[in-house]
């Protein structure tokens, strides 16, 4: 049986082309209700519909930002708000020519039996969901399948169970619109080197693939978003340098060339960090034979030192927007492998995001 073949399969691949394009890359600003209050409770500010509001539009009217950007991932409260104006954020986004994305998932449970994995749910009612998510302007979605090293894992239940729910996920996305963002996160939680970190992605990325092809999932119309393979987070660092040559590597003995683009995440680095480890890939994959375009599709490592300087006050807001604008420049010049290391510092760019066993 062939690949996804339905009313949205030009649209899909144009969509996922799109959203690839280098110099642009996904501000993820889906956190979900309880995740986002963590993020405002570290500036002091009350986690209400309002400030959540707030800082949205903060981050969609950031002056420039926007021309960084092919792609924002929404939480589902933000993808029906609007500028206190009352500009729709979807047609804030549209104007600037940014697609906007939203999280599908409905986060994850135990799988019983393992070491404390999980799986991600959030297959009931999704096709419906789809629908009304396409419906209000969503044109891709988001969905995180979580796994981790250990001495256990990942088990084999675990990186099944994960590869056939991102493949359900995703060719119900495709039949109802929205191109899937296959997002497979190895925890950087633990003592493990770089090198245990490469074998784990390769053996997720294969199984995930293979489950893509069997559930007929149009790989043209959907993005990949993984983990940087890194050394854990109790391990000494490696150089940006060793990240982009194990990660490249990784990366193509699993992902097909017909995945347009990989949009990679930034699992609790420094801002700073995790644009050095973007800008060494694409310097160190434009020797290599590379199939896909490598961006970013970063949470906190885009929005960090934003968070710091608005600090939930009205007086900031510009300062905060400057502040977005200096990382979205920096990564949208590390897509095309031409960082030179000189972004604006602002306060906490190099701090690391590491939260144990973090929750999206
Ligand atoms: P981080 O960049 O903060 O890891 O998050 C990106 C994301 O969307 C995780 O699901």
């Amino acid at each position: 049986m062939a690949a996804y073949c339905g009313k949205y399969k030009d649209e899909l691949i144009r969509n996922a082309a799109y959203i690839g394009t280098p110099g642009k890359g996904i501000l993820a600003a889906d956190e979900s209700t309880g995740t986002i209050g963590k993020r405002l409770a570290s500036i002091g500010v009350e986690n209400v519909e309002e400030n959540r509001r707030a800082l949205r539009e903060l981050l969609f009217t950031a002056p420039g930002a926007l021309e960084c950007l092919s792609g924002v991932i929404l939480f589902e409260e933000t993808l029906y708000q609007s500028t206190r104006d009352g500009r729709p954020f979807v047609d804030v986004l549209a104007a600037a020519g940014v697609l906007a994305g939203i999280k599908v998932d409905k986060g994850t449970v135990v799988l019983a039996g393992t070491d404390g994995e999980t799986t991600t749910q959030g297959h009931d009612g999704l096709a419906e969901r789809c629908r009304r998510y396409y419906a209000a302007g969503a044109r891709f979605a988001k969905w995180r399948a979580v796994l981790s090293i250990g001495a256990s894992r990942p088990s084999q239940l675990a990186v099944d169970a994960n590869a056939q729910g991102l493949a359900r996920y995703a060719i119900i996305c495709q039949e109802n619109g929205l191109v899937p963002i296959v997002e497979a996160e190895i925890l950087v939680d633990g003592e493990h080197g770089i090198e245990r970190c490469a074998e784990v992605t390769e053996l997720v990325l294969a199984a995930c693939y293979k489950a893509l092809s069997d559930h007929h999932v149009l790989l043209e119309g959907t993005l990949l978003k993984p983990n940087m393979v890194t050394p854990g987070s109790d391990a000494k660092k490696a150089s940006p340098e060793a990240v982009a040559e194990h990660t490249v590597r990784a990366l193509l003995r699993t992902v097909p060339p017909a995945v347009p683009a990989i949009v990679f995440l930034s699992g609790g680095q420094s801002e700073e960090e995790a644009t050095r480890n973007l800008n060494a890939m694409n310097q160190a994959a434009a020797k290599d034979k590379k199939p896909w375009s490598l961006t970013f599709s970063f949470g906190r490592a885009l929005q960090q030192s934003t968070l710091k300087a608005w600090a939930g006050k009205e007086e900031n807001v510009g300062k905060a927007q400057a502040a977005l604008l200096a990382r979205c420049t920096a990564n949208s010049q590390a897509t095309l492998g031409a960082y030179a290391g000189n972004a604006a510092g602002g306060e906490g760019v190099s701090e690391s995001l590491h939260v144990k066993d973090y929750k999206y």
